[in-house]
């Protein structure tokens, strides 16, 4: 099997990486821009012989052959998709034009890494995949929400009009290794500052809901999704259903790390949606899933990988 992962040097993708990499009858051809994502990520993966990384944005075509195509290139943090909005909507439209032709040429089977952001400021809670979302279409974020939301399109209409194999997957909120502690986003942010001992930027009044998902469950119900049956399209909602306020992240995380921090208040970013938690009902059906590992555990594993990487740093 050929599988191509776009993104693969990313937070999502060099985990999924290493995951697929790990049976070696599989082929594992990572693209990568390194826009967002780093070498660094993916330097376990380089010596393997059933591994190949290729520096290419997927805005550009590539002729390629695979079996299996996950499309999980993207930059997803609000700063990092906000930097160069019309390229992440050309990553979106272009870049996913160009991935789902290769599916099409090749008979694959394509699986895109849709989001909850599709649902925008959500009014329904918590949010089904049945629901339509309440997005914002000219603001800050709507490059990356309309971009994935026409990404979606796409998937269904190359499905209709070609018979492309396409599988939708919604991601929520998700941390745990690989995720850059310059990410800007929420979990990194919280952590970094607490090992350095400083304070704890809370966006607004902090009472804004998240559901957060380590890394490594996310992926086991990527791959369940990309083996379902050809019938099985989605879109199915992956994340964990606890629901946490970042005041209340904030807390867990000063108190596993109590480096004297104090909590410290920014203005709220444009279109922040305020409340956030995935019914994963479908994913429970289809795929047999549903998250292990609890915020509580997932936060111990991901404070050692940043103290070890400010470290090697210092
Ligand atoms: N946030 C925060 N402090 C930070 C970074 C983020 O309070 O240093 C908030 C942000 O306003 C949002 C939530 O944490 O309400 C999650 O933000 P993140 O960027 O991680 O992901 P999002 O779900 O907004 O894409």
């Amino acid at each position: 099997m050929r599988i191509l992962v776009t993104g693969g040097a990313g937070f999502i993708g060099s985990n999924l990486c290493a995951r697929l990499a790990k049976n070696q009858d599989d082929q594992i051809i990572c693209l990568d821009n390194l826009q967002t994502g780093s070498m660094q990520n993916i330097s376990g993966l380089l010596d393997l012989p059933n591994f190949e990384f290729i520096q290419h944005d997927i805005v550009e075509p590539i002729d390629l052959t695979a079996d299996q195509i996950y499309n999980a290139a993207c930059p997803a943090s609000p700063p990092a998709y906000q930097a160069d909005p019309v390229h992440t909507l050309k990553t979106n439209v272009i870049g996913i034009l160009n991935m789902l032709e290769l599916a099409r040429k090749n008979n694959a089977t394509f699986l895109q890494f849709s989001t909850s952001e599709v649902y925008g400021d959500a009014q329904v809670h918590p949010q089904p995949e049945e629901y339509w979302g309440n997005v914002n279409p000219d603001g800050i974020r709507s490059c990356y929400d309309e971009g994935k939301r026409a990404a979606e399109a796409l998937c269904f209409d190359y499905h209709r009009m070609y018979g492309t194999k396409v599988k939708v997957i919604r991601i929520f909120n998700t941390y745990g290794p690989g995720m850059n502690p310059q990410d800007g986003r929420v979990i990194s942010n919280f952590v970094n500052q607490a090992l350095r001992g400083e304070d704890i930027t809370v966006y607004g009044d902090g009472k804004q809901t998240r559901s957060f998902c380590y890394v490594d469950d996310l992926i086991e119900g990527i791959v369940r999704m990309m083996h379902t049956p050809e019938d099985i399209l989605g879109p199915v909602n992956l994340g964990n259903p606890g629901e946490f306020t970042m005041l209340e992240l904030a807390q867990q995380v000063l108190k596993k790390v109590p480096n004297g921090s104090k909590l410290i208040y920014r203005p709220l970013p444009k279109d922040d949606p305020k409340q956030r938690k995935p019914d994963i009902t479908k994913a429970e059906i289809l795929l047999h899933w549903k998250p292990e590992i609890a915020l509580s555990e997932g936060l111990d594993k991901v404070i050692d990988y940043y103290r070890n990487i400010q470290q090697k740093n210092a």
